[in-house]
């Protein structure tokens, strides 16, 4: 059974579709942390961004493995450094080439398909996964989300310009919400949660709920 979860930065969905899938003894897929894994060997082997080819076949030859929140790349454990904001500020090009999504969705498909599994991401609802058992998306409103990153990147002991990590985060929203392929969208069957005025626990119980329900 796939428990599907989009929403954009910030909405707290990787925390909760973490817990949630510990909650249900689930597998969990970070599927941004795919892409950031293509963002971080983008910038290590000095790729363009801007070359569709060169990034294709990077794609198909990342050696990538990903066990929960941990992340690999070649045996080498860079869980850490995908989560810095260099990652944030090139990101945004790279994953708007049609080819490269289609590489990434089937890695994530190969990794979930058929299993037991929580997935979330910006287009897990509407591409990857649409016939997911249960489909969601995480929505808060901007300030909160920002204000969650910042509160996140402290956590992870980055010195944190808070405008920066604004206009990042507002970048990359517009750029997944409006991108030709793969956009962040709310479709019908999926439902829609705000979680500005909800704590963590709160959220996971709501689709705990949901889900048990059925
Ligand atoms: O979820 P997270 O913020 O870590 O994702 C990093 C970036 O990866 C997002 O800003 C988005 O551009 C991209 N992404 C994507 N499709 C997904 C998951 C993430 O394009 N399914």
């Amino acid at each position: 059974m796939i428990v599907a979860i989009d929403g954009p930065a910030g909405s707290g969905k990787t925390t909760v579709a973490e817990q949630l899938a510990k909650r249900l003894s689930f597998s969990f897929l970070d599927t941004g942390a795919t892409y950031r894994v293509l963002t971080y060997a983008v910038l290590e082997k000095g790729v363009n961004p801007e070359d569709e080819e060169g990034l294709t076949n990077l794609a198909k030859s990342l050696d990538l493995k990903i066990d929960n929140n941990k992340v690999y790349l070649k045996d080498a454990d860079i869980s850490k450094e995908i989560r810095k904001p260099r990652i944030d500020k090139n990101i945004s090009k790279i994953v708007g080439f049609k080819r490269v999504r289609e590489i990434m969705n089937g890695l994530q498909r190969k990794e979930a398909a058929g299993k037991n599994y929580v997935v979330e991401g910006r287009d897990i609802t509407t591409v990857v996964f649409p016939d997911a058992e249960f489909k969601f998306y995480l929505d808060a409103n901007q300030k909160i989300r920002i204000e969650r990153r910042v509160q996140q990147l402290l956590k992870e002991g980055e010195v944190v310009n808070q405008q920066e990590v604004a206009d990042d985060l507002v970048k990359r929203d517009k750029a997944d919400k409006n991108r030709e392929v793969g956009s962040l969208r709310l479709t019908e069957g999926t439902r829609y949660i705000d979680t500005t005025h909800l704590l963590i626990p709160e959220v996971i119980e709501k689709l705990f709920a949901i889900i048990k329900e059925k």
